[in-house]
């Protein structure tokens, strides 16, 4: 008798436990949430005439992804500039990077006289969500499997998907996906992108932490016929970086400077939806054999690590401008 109560205590009070940490959890979860939500809300009222917010699909786990579009005007004809970020859950710094950009937008009409942007901050809320309160190093999405969860958002577009074998396995970090745009962060981009394509002159997709501009193509390591433009404006996008504080980021396509890698937004960008500059940027990061580390840049040097990268952001700015400014 005394024993059962014992362990109904001890079930009661672990039962309990675990209520009080789902609720801690999901309380941790909504405001992390929130935050990003909170602050884009805030620019449209603030800036209500140049901010417009896209809520253009729902994550696995139901949370808004969101779009924000900077436009002073043009009637929907200029050349939109398309920047996306958060994709892979850890990479924390381009999440910070895109809210960058967006806030130097609203207070600078002079980037926004000729050229339209569309912004998506955060991609995968719920993987991002989850590595800040269960684990750090979460890269997927949390769709749920057999055995395992997510799929590997940046592998499961519809060009060239799982070309290789090690994206197979659904406990793999870089899980494919069963099969393409299966998941509905990535088919929400798809959708949006595929909308605004027709203007989209550059494609850009916020990772970490690689220090490196990468252009198509990942599945093969040859390059697209406009191979000459898209190296010589990713050469000036890191000069205009390495002019601010001597950081280096490399150049060259993804194959070439990475790994080879199929089923990614950027492939997808150039291959299916026809924007001719597409990119993968890859932040800073911290030189370290420990992955972790890699991605935990100190909270000191990430406001130098953001403004360099807008002096390169800038650049593609005035080439679009001068080249196709409405
Ligand atoms: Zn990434």
């Amino acid at each position: 008798m005394f024993l059962m109560l014992k362990f109904v205590l001890i079930d009661t009070f672990v039962t309990k436990m675990y209520v009080y940490f789902q609720l801690i959890l999901l309380l941790f979860i909504v405001v992390i949430d929130l935050q990003i939500q909170a602050y884009l809300n805030q620019l449209h009222q603030t800036y209500q005439r140049t901010v417009q917010l896209k809520h253009f699909g729902l994550s696995v786990e139901n949370r808004n992804l969101t779009a924000i579009k900077i436009s002073t005007g043009g009637n929907n004809r200029r050349p939109l500039i398309f920047i996306d970020a958060g994709i892979h859950a850890r990479e924390w710094l381009g999440p910070a990077q895109a809210i960058y950009i967006i806030k130097q937008l609203v207070e600078n009409s002079r980037l926004l006289k000729r050229v339209d942007w569309l912004i998506v901050p955060l991609l995968n809320p719920d993987g991002y969500e989850y590595c800040h309160v269960v684990d750090r190093l979460w890269r997927k999405n949390r769709s749920k499997g057999q055995g395992c969860r997510g799929v590997d958002l940046n592998r499961n577009f519809d060009f060239q998907w799982s070309q290789h074998s090690k994206f197979d396995h659904e406990c793999s970090n870089t899980f494919a996906g069963q099969y393409p745009f299966s998941e509905p962060e990535s088919l929400a981009l798809s959708k949006i992108l595929l909308e605004y394509a027709h203007r989209t002159k550059i494609y850009i997709s916020l990772h970490s932490a690689a220090q490196s501009i990468l252009y198509p193509w990942g599945y093969t390591t040859e390059v697209p016929n406009n191979g000459k433009e898209l190296h010589r404006l990713a050469a000036k996008f890191s000069d205009a970086i390495y002019q601010v504080n001597f950081t280096e980021y490399k150049v060259g396509s993804a194959a070439n400077i990475l790994y080879l890698v199929s089923g990614t937004s950027r492939d997808w960008a150039y291959g299916v939806a026809n924007i001719r500059l597409s990119y993968t940027v890859e932040l800073k990061g911290v030189q370290s054999h420990i992955l972790e580390r890699r991605f935990q840049i100190p909270p000191e040097q990430i406001f130098s690590a953001v403004s360099e990268m807008f002096e390169g952001i800038k650049q593609l700015h005035s080439y679009i401008e001068g080249r196709y400014g409405y």
